[in-house]
This record gives structure tokens, C-alpha cells and sequence, in this order.
């Protein structure tokens, strides 16, 4: 499909401070957009980010029905954009998509939409260490109409915003076992906005108690770890790195998997399987927890100090250079072009060249 480009008049970037930027605040120039009507995609078009204006019976209002990727792009060496695992996220929205009964959208439309999009809004890509350009792609649907029924007009955005280094404290993280995120058979494995809205209580209530996120249990036992909501999470137990097993309630995260393929490629001990909070607490009380961290998109690898479940609390030292920094600084060497990509995640943006 041709992509229609409508150019800003003056570009807004000249008012921008790319290296004061507080995250998902600043947006770039322009925005992908496409319709869905008649069973196909339709319009589509990079113009000028711009208020939509929606009927109050529209209904993802009323019933939610829209899903979600977050990806960033880099600037290398030579100043040419990378993108990182492009595909990847195109195939996992089309999973969150089939799941919430909406459109696929076509893997190299997607991927084409976003490297022209970011070719275009270039110069809003910050180059100091650590910035990016966050990339929002979304869709939701659009039909006007009060009944609980899969839409069959949907709008798919691409918004590009650029975002300043994350500079991650460590997390203390509250176990919680009154509220889950997500069960087996629900939607937890689709990055749909529901699942946010749902996490927004207990969240405020962790934060209440001095917490900064919840760790989510499974929602059948409260006994099983599952994510912490907008990054998967790692247990360093004795040698072994140990992250739950995804069994469809746990989102599947890129960070996650590309984690796991630099440990099994540097042969360092990892097991994906059911990992109990009472395990947790066993291997702390016997000195052979390690270590925890977190990691999404947004911040690479998060350390966590503390976790509370119920009135038991584990305090983690945070070590220099640790495990989840040393994983953190492969990865964004990677995506950032300075060190060699033997995965094939990167994709650089030319000008006229296809990256799929
Ligand atoms: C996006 C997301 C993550 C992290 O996924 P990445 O692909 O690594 O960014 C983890 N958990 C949830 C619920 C998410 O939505």
C-alpha cells in the first residue's frame, strides 16, 4: 500500500528541548494513520499529528476493545536510525489483535509505516546516551454503536514521541495477594489497554504503602509470579537465571527474549518455568537470591530492592555492574550499532532501502 505523505507547514522541533524531555509528553511533527472499513486497510497517510474527533457512542470507549506496541529507534554510530526487533513487534500486534477480534495489519506495512515515519521525523531522534525515539504504534475501534460486539471499523495510529534516558532507580515491588492482573484464559498475553486500567488500583495502593509496582501473582493460587505489569521479571537464584514461563497470562515481552538469548549465548544458566514467591523467599532466607531486575522497552533492566509479600520483606543489596546493568549495556550497544548484531535485530533506515 502507497503511504501518503501530507508535510508539516513549520516543524515544532525548533520550541524542543531534546535534552530536557519528560516521557510521553513531547510528540514529533507527524503520525501514521490508516482506516479499516470493508473488510481492508484504507488511507494511509503520515500528516501532521492532530486531534481526532470521535461520536461519544464510539466503542472503545465504552468497551475497550484496543491494544498497543511500544519500540524505540536509535541513531548508530554514523547517525543512521536503527530499529530494533521491528518484526517481532509487528507479529505481536497482530497476536493482541487476534485476540481482542481485530484486523492484522500487514507485517511489512507495518515495518515500512514505521521506518518512514521515523525517516522522516530524523531530526527528533536525540542522540545522547541512553534517548530514543519511542515509537507508539496503536489501533482501535471505531464503529458508533452502543452493543457489546466486535467493531468492524477500527483506526490504526503510529505516534513518535522522543524520550530522554531512563535513569532507573531500583523498584520495591509489593507481591500482591488481593488483586491479579491477568488469569489463564483472560487477556493478559495481549497488550491491551484493559489490562492497564485493571492494574491501576492495586498499583496506587502499592504506592500508598511506599511501594513503587506491583508484582503480580498468578490469579488462580496467588502463588506464582507472573510479570510486574509493564516489564517481565528475572530471579537470579545461586547461578541460574530464572524468569516465569509465559503460559498466556504474562505478556511476552522483546526485552525479555532478547535477555534470554544473550544469557544462553554468554551460557549462563536460564530456566523459563513456574517460579512460587515462596521459592522466592526460600532461596533469600538461605542466602542464595542474588539478585532481581525487571525489563521492558521503556527502561531496558531495572534493579529491584525490595520485595514485600504480605508481612515478609526481602532487601536486595544493588551490586555495580550486575547482571542486569551488564545485560542492559549489551542490549543498548546493540540497538545503538556499537557492538556487532549477531541476532539480526537490527534494522537500519535508509533513505529508499527496505529494511523487512
Ligand atoms: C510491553 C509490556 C512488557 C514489556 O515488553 P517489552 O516488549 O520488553 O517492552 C511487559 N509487560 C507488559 C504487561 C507489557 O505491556
Amino acid at each position: 500500500m502507497e503511504i501518503a505523505i501530507d508535510h508539516i507547514a513549520v516543524s515544532r522541533l525548533a520550541s524542543v528541548d531534546l535534552t530536557n524531555i519528560p516521557f510521553g509528553r513531547v510528540f514529533t511533527d507527524h503520525m501514521f494513520s490508516m482506516d479499516y472499513r470493508d473488510g481492508k486497510w484504507h488511507d494511509a497517510t503520515i500528516e501532521p499529528v492532530s486531534e481526532l474527533s470521535l461520536h461519544p457512542a464510539n466503542c472503545t470507549l465504552h468497551y475497550g476493545q484496543s491494544i498497543f506496541e511500544g519500540m524505540k529507534a536509535f541513531k548508530n554510530l554514523e547517525g543512521t536510525p536503527i530499529l530494533f526487533r521491528p518484526k517481532m513487534h509487528a507479529r505481536r500486534l497482530n497476536a493482541s489483535a487476534e485476540r481482542m477480534c481485530m484486523p492484522a495489519v500487514d507485517e511489512e506495512l507495518f515495518i515500512d509505516a514505521v521506518k518512514q515515519l521515523v525517516l522522516l521525523e530524523e531530526a527528533w531522534i536525540p542522540e545522547g546516551e541512553g534517548s530514543a525515539l519511542y515509537i507508539r504504534p496503536f489501533m482501535f475501534a471505531t464503529d458508533e454503536f452502543l452493543g457489546v460486539a466486535p467493531s468492524e471499523t477500527f483506526k490504526f495510529i503510529i505516534l513518535t514521541l522522543p524520550v530522554a534516558p531512563y535513569y532507573s532507580q531500583p523498584v520495591k515491588l509489593l507481591a500482591s495477594d488481593k488483586y491479579i492482573r491477568a488469569a489463564i484464559g483472560g487477556v493478559g498475553e495481549a497488550k491491551t489497554s484493559g489490562n492497564y486500567a485493571a492494574s491501576l488500583y492495586a498499583s496506587k495502593k502499592a504506592m500508598e504503602e511506599g511501594y513503587d509496582q506491583i508484582l503480580w501473582l498468578d490469579g488462580k493460587e496467588f502463588k506464582y509470579a507472573q510479570e510486574v505489569g509493564t516489564m517481565n521479571i528475572f530471579f537470579v537464584i545461586g547461578d541460574t537465571v530464572v524468569t516465569p514461563k509465559t503460559d498466556g497470562a504474562i505478556l511476552k515481552g522483546i526485552t525479555r527474549d532478547s535477555f534470554l538469548q544473550l544469557l544462553k549465548r554468554d551460557q549462563i544458566p536460564c530456566e523459563e518455568r513456574a517460579i512460587s514467591i515462596d521459592e522466592v523467599f526460600a532461596a533469600y532466607e538461605k542466602g542464595e537470591l542474588n539478585a532481581v531486575f525487571g525489563s521492558g522497552t521503556a527502561a531496558v533492566a531495572v534493579d529491584v530492592s525490595h520485595i514485600k509479600y504480605k508481612d515478609r520483606v526481602i532487601k536486595l543489596p544493588v551490586e555495580d555492574n550486575n547482571l542486569a546493568q551488564q545485560l542492559k549495556s549489551q542490549l543498548n550497544g546493540i540497538r545503538k550499532g556499537e557492538i556487532p548484531d549477531h541476532f539480526d535485530w537490527t534494522h537500519p533506515v535508509f533513505a529508499g532501502v527496505d529494511v523487512s
